[in-house]
Formats: C-alpha cells, structure tokens, sequence
C-alpha cells in the first residue's frame, strides 16, 4: 500500500531564513510518524537551502516548476538537471497559476512531464477546471483533455513517475473546497482515462491528489475518500500546525 502523498506548494512565500525553519520543523514532525509521504515545493532561491534541510530525511522536495530544455539561451528559466542538483525528486507541472498567469498550454505541460520522466524526476500534473467551466457543464470535458494532452507519449512504465492533481480553479486560494463527491467523480473519470490510454495502470497504482482550499477543517474528510490518494495543499501548507493537521488526518486512510 503506498503512503498518501501530501505535497505543500509555498508558492511565491518566505525568505530563505523562514523556509529552512518551517523545513526543519516539517522534517521532525514528519520524521516522527508515517502518516504520508510528504514534499515541499519551495521557489526556486529556496530549493538549496530547504534541500539540505531535507537531505536524508523522509521529506522529499519539489520545484514549483523547470524548463524542459537541457541547457542554453533561455534567460529565466531552469532545467531538470538543475533542480536536480538541489535534491529535487519531484517538480509540479502545469498549476494553474502557470496556464493561467504564465500562458503554460497542454503542449508545454506534456513536454514538461516527458521531460522530467526522461530525468527520473516525479512530475506532478495539475489539471482543473473553471469556474464558468463547471457551471456550464464542463468540467468532465476540460479535464478529460488536460490528462489525456499532458499524458502524451507517457509509456506504462512512466506512470510511477506520474502523479496528477485534479485542483479545481475555482477552489485554489478562495476557501471554497471541492466536496468530497465533486473530487470523487472527478478522480474516477481521470482514473479511467489512464486506464484506457495505458493499460498498465489497470490496478489503479496511480496516485491522484486533490487541491484546492485544503484546510485541518476538510482534509479528514477529504483524504478518507479511497480515491483521493494525498493532498496539494498552498495556504495552509505555510503554517507548520495547519500543515502538520493535515499530515496527520492521512493517518486514517
Ligand atoms: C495550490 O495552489 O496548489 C493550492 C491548492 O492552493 P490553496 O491550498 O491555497 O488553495
């Protein structure tokens, strides 16, 4: 049975200083128990310093993001093998603040995810849908397409280098959470779609997380649902109490 996997995106947050503290403590909490397998995603100036926090430790780290290219002229940007070289074992590709704000599409978010399967790095998918989407109706239809472009070319033996996070738009940052039966069906139908494209997912091994307003009040109930495999949780993952809540409710998966 794998561990629900509870990733904290910190988004554009903390100084250096108060990044290696909240690690630190994350990293004892974490070490303490095996509720989850927990990942941090700090920003890029971050991931050296919180990266060493976590060397050794059960607590693993993330890039919010990279470029899938090697090397070269591409000012700004930063490669799989850069993100590497501070511990990365994990990158989130394709949040929605990155389509929506940065112009990410389905095409660079599928040769995000090759790139960081060719890397050995565990790309993190995020697909999720509108408000306006889902009051018209179509939220199945968007999701459908984001899995099934970002998963391009992903071979059955990639798949354990997948994990998707269906994180509804309207969810992220505004304390309003997808129920319980929203998230279900919504797992279930990506589950089916990676079925019927890769047949070697048959058992359901992928893990499929949620988020989107993810709080110590919600997650129990939340991550007691068997399709919901661990949590992509932003605000709340700033806090080392409401974190460390929600690592804890994994416990009764
Ligand atoms: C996120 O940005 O991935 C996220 C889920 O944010 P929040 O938990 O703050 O809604």
């Amino acid at each position: 049975m794998k561990l629900p996997l509870i990733v904290g995106n910190w988004k554009m947050n903390l100084s250096a200083k108060e990044a290696t503290e909240l690690a630190c403590k994350i990293r004892e909490f974490a070490n303490k128990n095996s509720y989850a397998k927990v990942v941090l995603a700090p920003s890029f100036t971050l991931l050296q310093g919180v990266g060493q926090v976590l060397a050794g430790s059960g607590v693993g780290l993330a890039s919010q993001n990279f470029f899938c290219q090697e090397k070269g002229a591409y000012t700004g940007e930063v490669s799989a093998g850069m993100i590497k070289e501070t511990g990365c074992e994990y990158v989130i590709v394709g949040h929605s603040e990155r389509r929506q704000l940065f112009g990410e599409t389905d095409e660079l978010v599928n040769k995000k995810a090759l790139c960081a399967i060719q890397n050995n790095i565990t790309a993190i998918i995020c697909v999720g849908e509108t408000a306006e989407q889902r009051t018209a109706g179509k939220t199945f239809e968007v999701i459908e397409q984001q899995v099934r472009k970002a998963l391009v070319g992903v071979e059955n033996q990639d798949l354990e280098k997948i994990v998707i996070a269906y994180e509804p738009i309207w969810a992220i940052g505004t304390g309003e959470n997808a129920t319980v039966d929203q998230a279900n069906e919504v797992h279930c139908l990506i589950r089916k779609i990676v079925a019927e494209k890769n047949s070697g997912n048959k058992n359901g091994s992928l893990s499929i997380l949620y988020g989107g307003s993810v709080t110590p009040d919600n997650c129990k109930e939340l991550l007691r649902d068997p399709e919901i495999n661990g949590a992509l949780v932003g605000g709340a993952s700033l806090k080392i109490n409401s974190f460390c809540d929600i690592i804890r409710s994994a416990d009764n998966k």
